[in-house]
């Protein structure tokens, strides 16, 4: 697999989404992860943001964090475009360390399932856990739409 393979298996942004709360992981933004297109269909509203970068150069890139780790659940979180832009800035950058948005992921994810997920190895497969994700992702895409799941 190429090194600045983007791919982080769908269970694991099906598990961000759901984790999310429904709004962009930075305190205390509202930004909401999904918004409505004009068509009437749900659109995505944040980006993945790596809380460790994937490539050298990039933001808190730290050579010590494991390679096969970058893509994992626990090294991402959701951002809104502004937020993601802000925290990768080499302007600011300093300002948002590894710990800063570790701590973000945390409070958004209040620990819980948050944790239990921390060591799982990306979703290939388990079609029974996934399909609760997906279950859940629908449950609270309806709610943000105002809709009854009833
Ligand atoms: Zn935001």
């Amino acid at each position: 697999m190429a090194k600045q393979s983007r791919y982080y298996g769908s269970g694991t942004e099906r598990a961000l989404f759901m984790l999310s709360r429904g709004t962009c992981y930075a305190p205390p933004c509202k930004e909401p992860v999904l918004k409505m297109a004009e068509s009437g269909t749900p659109r995505v509203n944040v980006q993945i943001a790596h809380i460790r970068a994937l490539v050298e150069g990039e933001a808190r890139y730290d050579k010590n964090y494991p390679e096969k780790l970058r893509n994992r659940f626990e090294n991402l979180i959701l951002l809104c475009k502004p937020h993601h832009t802000e925290v990768d800035s080499d302007l600011w950058v300093e300002q948002y360390p590894a710990e800063v948005l570790l701590r973000w992921k945390a409070e958004v994810e209040g620990g819980g399932l948050g944790d239990a997920l921390k060591n799982v190895p990306p979703l290939n497969g388990d079609k029974e856990f996934e399909g609760i994700i997906v279950k859940s992702v629908e449950t609270a895409r309806l709610e943000i739409l105002g809709r009854s799941t009833n």
